[in-house]
């Protein structure tokens, strides 16, 4: 059946550039991974779209900029009330397009809400500074700026939160902002449009281009009007993009991939640590970047937290993210599903213990059974590579300082999981991880104020927080003589 929305306006089969709602020449599918149900058709847009939207941002930048931060912000908290108060359907369309429970979707609409008013009162504080000149013939002052023209390609992991904590600071400090989504959720992003044009936001500053990657990336980061690319996905494609954007400078924020730590050390609170990884491993299945990789559980407690944590695994409720009371919705598709298939085969083959799980899931296709693997080492795959979906690999280790050394062993930096309670412990460990966010004796950790982002080829940027402007502004200094 086809999805039952309060407003089924909020389902736009329509591409939103310069302003208004377009078809192009072709279109594609969008399909619900849960049952493989056909949700829409969207607009499969390429460059000489995506070119029409730069010129159109490029216009309306002038005005935008002009405008008071408080005039921004009224209208992004406009935008925000309506995403609160059309919470239920942007839920809906997410669920049916990600894949999500439908308690995770209604979370993430308020997540993603809470980037607008955040960067709406963040951007009345873009201060800027004046400095002591070394010589008394002239006063220094620096401005911060808005950048130009912005482009974001986003993933389909959390098609709405990607997408506002890049626009929220965008739009606020003066920038208009171009969006690809990925093309397993553009509906998302559309009703996103639908809310942003309803609030009265002109319809050049927020606009969302659906279509083929190639080719849309193509035009947004060779177009030198561009100034600044903020990307969220695979590190595979930010490695193109850093480079597609080279030859015109583009300012950049890189969200990639991660090979996340989780830490129990045998002082850590047992229950508190099943409860965090729980959390941090499978929260939308797997599929976020910040998902535990790797459990590392030192020798005394290894026993215990295995069977506990395999216990409360097997106890996940999984389906159709639309049905109540289930908290594993289905991966993405088909590859994702081979993929972990793969991963457990290759951890069997070398030894490891499938102590719950193991399997695709008989709920549907894209469905795979939530999973624990015990002695997991150090020579399998997913060791070294990132999962991405509902597989827990567990290690043995003994000491601290052989820990810390595995869980930097990686190329990527974005979080770290651990669980201690003494507290000289607790420093050291959290000085010595090589990564960008360090999660202790919690599993979850991502909000509006806190600064996100990674180390290493996890990316550079900080999303959220009072940094996150910083990605669309640039500093332009005043030296001021002739007094
Ligand atoms: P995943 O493998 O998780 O889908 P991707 O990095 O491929 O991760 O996707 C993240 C986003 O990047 C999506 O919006 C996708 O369409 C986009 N994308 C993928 N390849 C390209 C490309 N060559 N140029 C521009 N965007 C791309």
């Amino acid at each position: 059946p086809p999805l039952a929305l309060r407003d089924p306006t909020l389902l736009r089969e329509a591409a939103y550039v310069a302003g208004a709602w377009i078809q192009g020449a072709e279109r594609f599918a969008v399909h619900n991974p849960a049952t493989g149900a056909l949700i829409g058709h969207v607009p499969l847009l390429g460059a000489a779209e995506t070119k029409q939207a730069i010129d159109s941002a490029e216009a309306a930048f002038p005005d935008w900029r002009k405008r008071a931060a408080k005039e921004r912000a009224a209208l992004l908290l406009r935008w925000r009330d309506l995403m609160l108060e059309n919470a239920e359907d942007l839920a809906q369309i997410m669920t049916a397009e990600q894949g999500k429970p439908l308690a995770e979707a209604r979370g993430e609409v308020s997540y993603a809400a809470s980037f607008l008013d955040w960067f709406a009162e963040e951007a009345k504080r873009v201060y800027g500074e004046t400095i002591p000149s070394p010589t008394n013939d002239r006063r220094l002052i620096a401005l911060r700026e808005p950048i130009g023209v912005c482009a974001a390609i986003t993933p389909w992991n959390f098609p709405l939160a990607m997408i506002t904590r890049k626009v929220g600071p965008a739009l606020a400090v003066g920038c208009p902002m171009i969006v690809k989504p990925a093309e397993a959720t553009p509906f998302s992003a559309l009703a996103l449009a639908v809310l942003a044009e309803r609030a009265g936001i002109p319809g050049a500053l927020f606009q969302v281009v659906t279509g083929d990657p190639k080719s849309i990336g193509g035009e947004l980061t060779s177009n030198p009007t561009v100034r600044k690319l903020s990307f969220t996905g695979s590190t595979q494609t930010g490695k193109l993009l850093y480079a597609q954007c080279a030859p015109t400078v583009k300012k950049l924020s890189l969200e990639l991939g991660g090979n996340a730590p989780f830490i129990v050390f045998d002082d850590a609170d047992l229950d508190a640590a099943v409860t965090g990884a729980l959390a941090s491993k499978f929260r939308n299945s797997g599929q976020t970047c910040v998902c535990a990789n790797r459990f590392y559980v030192q020798d005394k407690i290894y026993d215990a937290f295995v069977e506990k944590f395999a216990e409360a695994v097997g106890k996940l409720v999984v389906g159709e993210g639309a049905k109540p009371n289930v908290t594993q919705g289905p991966l993405i598709n088909a590859a994702a599903i081979a993929k972990v298939t793969a991963l457990v085969a290759d951890a069997r083959d070398k030894g490891g213990r499938v102590v719950t799980g193991g399997a695709p899931h008989p709920a549907g296709a894209n469905f795979f059974a939530p999973t624990v693997i015990a002695d997991a080492k150090a020579d399998m795959r997913f060791a070294k590579e990132e999962i991405f979906g509902p597989v827990a690999p567990v290690f043995r280790f003994s000491d601290e300082a052989e820990v810390i050394r595995l869980a930097n062993d990686t190329e990527y930096g974005l979080a770290a999981y651990f669980f201690a309670r003494d507290i000289g412990r607790v420093w050291r460990v959290a000085e010595a991880l090589d990564y960008g966010m360090v999660a202790i004796n919690t599993g979850a950790f991502s909000n509006e104020v806190a600064p996100f982002g990674g180390v290493k080829q996890s990316g550079f940027g900080r999303e959220g927080s009072r940094l996150g402007v910083e990605e669309y502004l640039v500093v332009k200094m005043l030296a001021m003589a002739g007094l």
